[in-house]
């Protein structure tokens, strides 16, 4: 049974194709009195199918508040091989500036610097961003930068395919990396770029390669942070996307000793109630992210936690 029609109440205003299937779309909410946000929150897109009815889908607020009323930015990846018979972006990659949409006018998520650690924590602010993962940064560091001016408290590691799929490359590259000492901003790409521009000592692999312990040292280096100044003392880590580069950061980053905040990695991994987290991720699928029923592997997950001096409880059998 096709879903009942939605209405829309917004407008796309622009469209901006960065690369094959990868856009950003421009959305103006009809009603002046549209909702804030606190960056790093999303909210939904709906279309109508003419057969299939209805979808909606979550996607993060890309745009930071001071945009509002005017317009939210969506940075949407066009998905090849979608789950669903009704996928949106299937809808979504079809329209055009001019053309109508349902913006969800309820505002979403706790992936926040505010919610996570607080507006005055002090620490560096570590993201790590796969493909349109980037989303929820773009708004943090734009809305940071409106308020406060430049910041070197957020280190972005966005990681894409091809150099073209490097979406606000140029923006991030000029809010983070002015100051020369200080870059705060590292893309990397997987594949071989071909033709496309890449400095030979550009980086390569997934954004997760980061945290390959010899890597990350000289990320800390080019960074211009003292040798292993990346733990819970001095940072916090936020990461966005698919499930493979949140389990390859998180897991990577135990041996750091990152506490991860998700409630049943937490349990997973014996971690105490207590203890603060010091590792938050917003995942764009839902693969579980660790196999909870892997023992082997949550006892190396633990050991690493332990190797890094964190104290973990085992649970009372029931
Ligand atoms: C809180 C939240 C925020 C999100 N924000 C964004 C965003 O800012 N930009 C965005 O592009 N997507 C985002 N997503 C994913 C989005 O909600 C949809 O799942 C995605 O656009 C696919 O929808 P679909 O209907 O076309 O495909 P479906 O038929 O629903 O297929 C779902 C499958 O698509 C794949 N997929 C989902 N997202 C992506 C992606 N970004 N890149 C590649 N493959 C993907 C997954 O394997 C998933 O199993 C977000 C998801 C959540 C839960």
């Amino acid at each position: 049974m096709p879903r009942k029609p939605i209405e829309y109440n917004a407008t796309i205003t622009e469209r901006q194709d960065l690369a094959d299937g990868l856009a950003i779309f421009r959305v103006k909410p009809d009603e002046q009195s549209f909702e804030t946000f606190t960056p790093g929150q999303y909210t939904v897109l709906g279309l109508n199918h003419p057969e299939k009815g209805s979808v909606l889908r979550a996607y993060s607020i890309a745009s930071p508040p001071q945009t509002l009323p005017g317009y939210l930015d969506f940075y949407i990846r066009y998905v090849n091989r979608p789950t669903s018979d009704n996928p949106l972006t299937h809808l979504v990659f079809a329209c055009q500036a001019g053309d109508r949409i349902h913006l969800g006018t309820k505002i979403r998520g706790k992936f926040t610097v505010d919610h996570e650690v607080g507006a005055e924590d002090p620490r560096l602010r570590v993201c790590v961003a796969a493909g349109t993962g980037l989303a929820p940064f773009t708004s943090m560091t734009f809305d940071h930068f409106h308020r406060f001016g430049a910041t070197s408290q957020y280190l972005v590691l966005h990681g894409a395919s091809y150099p073209r799929d490097l979406g606000y490359r140029h923006e991030m590259e000029e809010l983070l990396n002015a100051d020369a000492k200080k870059p705060r901003y590292f893309p990397t790409i997987s594949r071989d770029p071909g033709s496309e521009p890449w400095a030979a000592d550009g980086w390569r692999g997934r954004v997760e390669s980061f945290f390959e312990e010899e890597k990350l040292r000289r990320l800390e280096r080019a960074a211009g942070l003292e040798p292993g100044f990346v733990t819970p003392a001095n940072a916090v880590v936020f990461i966005c996307g698919l499930t493979g580069t949140i389990a390859n950061t998180l897991t990577a980053l135990l041996l750091r000793g990152f506490v991860p905040g998700e409630l049943k990695v937490r349990n997973a991994l014996w971690i105490p109630k207590d203890m603060p987290a010091s590792l938050f991720f917003e995942q764009y699928d839902t693969e579980p992210v660790l196999d909870l029923k892997d023992e082997a592997s949550l006892e190396t997950y633990r050991e690493r936690l332990r190797s890094a001096g964190v104290e973990l409880e085992r649970p009372a059998a029931v």
